[in-house]
């Protein structure tokens, strides 16, 4: 503060009415006035060391290494300068800063005036007794030395408050500074920050973001409530409540922003309590989910529809069963119905008019389909040209059923178009029924499989599953429900069987081929066991065996000097599973063997099953450098469309055509076109079923890469497999 002592001469020595008289009175007695200055000053710190509060500044002010000598003397011009420099401005200044001094030091005001008491009466002590004042002047003397005092006093006590309201302004301005940076943060970061006083249900703090969000009122006590979607509000005030409780709680909801938009929020509110274990305050934070949300939705819908019909997938279907049989459990009387439909002369269609016609009538199929079903039902589409269908909470499922069967085969009555063709297709229906067939989805699907089979067979319009009816499945049932403790009793093993390249009699690697030795049974082959393990869900496991003891052989093999490479089937539903790439790339790591060591042959059924989801799969292979090779090529319907886009690298034409090729000119000219298709696609062609040495020249003069089958070798056990590999390298 810059002191402004023209105004204090005149100002205040006009309010303290200090006159020229009494002034020119003090400065003709100066010199009696500042006798005695020395011992007044060890008399006055004599005195403050007499008492606990002042002794105590007084020592605390020489421990932190100020000079008590100093403060004496200080003590002395202080006096000194009282008594003849009133109007010196340095006198004036150096007063405002012992006032600072005294605030910094922590010595309060009531100190600082009695000291001043001390001053005043040793001055009147002067006046009063010493000879060389008149006694005329005594008190015109006293009167003005006590203004200048006053005066003395006042200043002082200014600098000791301008230096605390500076002092409290620093920290004020520290505050503000503060709070600027949380606010400018809190302003800056998307999430809307609150806390609620719960107790007065009043806001302690709304971060400025809530204007983007709702930007009328906030509605208390949870934020943006009123803007919130109104089915969702009884979700949103559930969470509330618990948090009332002390639980911290977390809900999604819509919110209608201002531009008129649905957005999605996430809040949660963080209870806290006080000691006496109440909520007292709730904190919260409301963020902004439409995009992750969007794209969960997305990756659901991908997840659990069929990509070709928009209806549900298998997976989907699965999980509605589920749901269903836990609902009617809880409700007496309530059934629930699974209906697999097959579709008869499909293949047909495809295998004469192409994959397009087939898309096509499969969605028409899926149109009717729909038409039959009522709110509640879910129809899906399993792959192929496989659909099915549950009826949840039926009271009379029979007859519900019935009802059902009855509309899906008037469905398949009128014909469907294609390109001006009339294609007359026909429906097998499987139908179990929850509780009477079976308890559990797993359970129900595969008896519904087994009708649908039967019906099939009977070529009958619709079949109910009764027990008996997998008979003839049993044994096998049986069998394949116990692979797990054959997995653990090492009653499996491989056997490998060669691939040799035409051209020059190389082997150009290996398929490994699965071995059953049951202790009872005895030895048994792949397709006694494999497609019911298939159906009952039980491949995972043995698959990943195949391809760990595949890869660990292979690793032998490599460490003593043989380099080549093991080709493992695998089944539609190991293949289909959304951990397969993982479980092959966790095989590779713990084999300690290299990608390209390994192929994997899927069949083309599998492949065009669910070709979407297939085609990924064999994309993250390649990527990982795993080849893939497509099995049993002649079977299926694949389209060639679709293949091209593939990274595959061989085709493996199916035996049936390849066994016989000498002697059938049909088989012949598929085998011949199969080649020439695949070279143009760029993959290896590959036939396996070579029986005999005339396919096999037919095959080199057709230019067939490679060839497989019991000419070549019959799969062998690892020693003559490995004695196999010596004798070619
Ligand atoms: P696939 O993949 O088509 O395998 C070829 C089958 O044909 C093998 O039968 C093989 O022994 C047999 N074979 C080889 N050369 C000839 C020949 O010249 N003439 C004839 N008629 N047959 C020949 P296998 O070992 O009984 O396997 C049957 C099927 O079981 C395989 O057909 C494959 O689909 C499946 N399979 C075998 N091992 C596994 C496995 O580890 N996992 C899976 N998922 N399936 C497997
Ligand atoms: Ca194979
Ligand atoms: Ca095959």
């Amino acid at each position: 503060m810059n002191w402004d002592n023209r105004f204090l001469n005149q100002e205040v020595n006009a309010f303290l009415e200090i006159d020229c008289q009494q002034l020119k009175l003090v400065e003709r007695y100066q010199g009696v006035l500042t006798q005695g200055a020395q011992s007044f000053a060890d008399v006055f710190y004599q005195y403050l060391f007499k008492f606990p509060a002042t002794s105590k500044m007084l020592a605390e002010y020489s421990r932190k290494g100020g000079d008590l000598d100093r403060l004496n003397q200080k003590q002395v011009s202080h006096l000194f300068s009282l008594m003849t420099h009133q109007n010196d401005p340095a006198y004036l200044e150096r007063l405002k800063h012992i006032g600072e001094v005294h605030y910094e030091r922590n010595i309060d005001p009531v100190w600082i005036l009695g000291a001043y008491r001390l001053y005043q009466n040793h001055i009147h002590a002067i006046i009063h007794d010493s000879a060389e004042v008149q006694p005329l002047d005594r008190g015109p003397l006293a009167d003005c030395l006590n203004k200048l005092l006053f005066r003395d006093m006042g200043l002082m006590l200014e600098g000791y408050w301008y230096a605390a309201t500076h002092s409290l302004q620093d920290e004020k301005n520290k505050v503000d500074d503060l709070q600027r940076q949380i606010s400018d943060l809190l302003t800056n970061i998307p999430q809307l920050i609150w806390s609620i006083d719960v107790i007065n249900n009043k806001p302690i703090y709304i971060s400025p973001t809530v204007e983007e969000i709702s930007p009328l009122s906030m509605k208390l006590p949870i934020p943006c409530l009123a803007w919130t979607v109104k089915c969702d509000r009884p979700k949103v005030e559930a969470a509330w409540t618990r948090a009332l409780k002390g639980e911290k709680a977390e809900v999604e909801s819509r919110v209608h922003a201002p531009e008129g938009k649905l957005r999605w929020f996430k809040r949660t509110f963080h209870p806290f309590i006080d000691a006496s274990g109440n909520v007292v305050r709730i904190d919260g934070i409301m963020e902004e989910i439409t995009e992750t949300k969007l794209a969960r939705n997305r990756l659901e819908r991908m997840a659990t529809t069929d990509s070709l019909t928009g209806l549900a997938n298998r997976a989907l279907w699965f999980d509605h069963i589920k749901q269903s049989i836990a609902v009617a459990r809880r409700e007496a009387g309530k059934q629930v119905v699974v209906m697999l439909l097959d579709l008869n002369h499909f293949k047909y269609i495809n295998d004469t008019l192409g994959h397009p016609a087939g898309d096509l009538v499969l969605r028409q199929v899926s149109n009717r389909l729909q038409g039959v079903l009522r709110d509640g039902d879910t129809l899906a589409r399993l792959g192929g040209d496989e659909f099915a269908l549950l009826l949840p909470m039926v009271n009379d499922a029979r007859a519900a059923a019935i009802k059902v069967a009855q509309k899906i085969q008037a469905c398949f009555r009128e014909p469907y178009m294609f390109g001006g063709n009339e294609l007359y297709l026909g429906v097998a229906i499987g139908i179990t029924r929850y509780p009477d067939n079976g308890q559990d989805a797993d359970t129900l699907v595969r008896c519904a499989d087994m009708a649908m089979y039967t019906c099939k067979r009977a070529n009958a319009a619709y079949q109910f599953y009764q027990t008996g009816l997998d008979e003839p499945y049993r044994k096998q049932i049986h069998l394949v429900s116990n692979i797990k403790k054959a997995l653990r009793q090492n009653e499996f093993e491989l056997h490998y069987q060669p691939k040799v390249i035409l051209s020059n009699g190389q082997t150009n690697g290996l398929e490994a081929l699965i071995r059953w030795h049951h202790p009872e049974q005895g030895r048994l082959l792949p397709n006694e066991f494999i497609p019911v393990a298939e159906q009952m869900g039980l491949m995972k496991e043995l698959t990943e065996w195949v391809i760990a003891t595949a890869l660990r052989q292979n690793k032998a093999w490599l460490v003593s000097g043989i380099n080549t490479t093991v080709a493992v089937n695998v089944s539609a539903r190991s293949f289909q599973d959304h951990h397969f790439v993982r479980s092959v790339k966790n095989a590779l790591e713990m084999a300690d063997v290299s990608a390209d060591c390994l192929e994997l042959e899927i069949t083309e059924n599998t492949l065009m099953s669910n070709i979407d989801f297939a085609a990924d799969i064999i994309r993250s292979l390649s990527d990982i450098g795993v080849k893939v090779a497509i099995d049993d090529f002649g079977t299926g319907y694949s389209s060639l469309a679709y293949l091209k886009r593939l990274p595959i690298d061989q085709l493996k034409i199916d035996k049936s055509f390849v066994k016989n090729m000498d002697r059938d000119d049909n088989d012949a000219a598929i085998v011949r076109s199969v080649i020439d298709l695949g070279h143009n696609l760029g993959f290896k062609v590959v036939a396996e079923g070579v029986e005999r040495p005339q396919p096999m020249q037919m095959l080199k003069n057709l230019g067939c890469d490679i060839a497989q089958g019991y000419h070549i070798s019959r799969p062998m056990p690892t020693v003559a497999t490995t004695s196999w590999l010596s004798q070619a390298g």
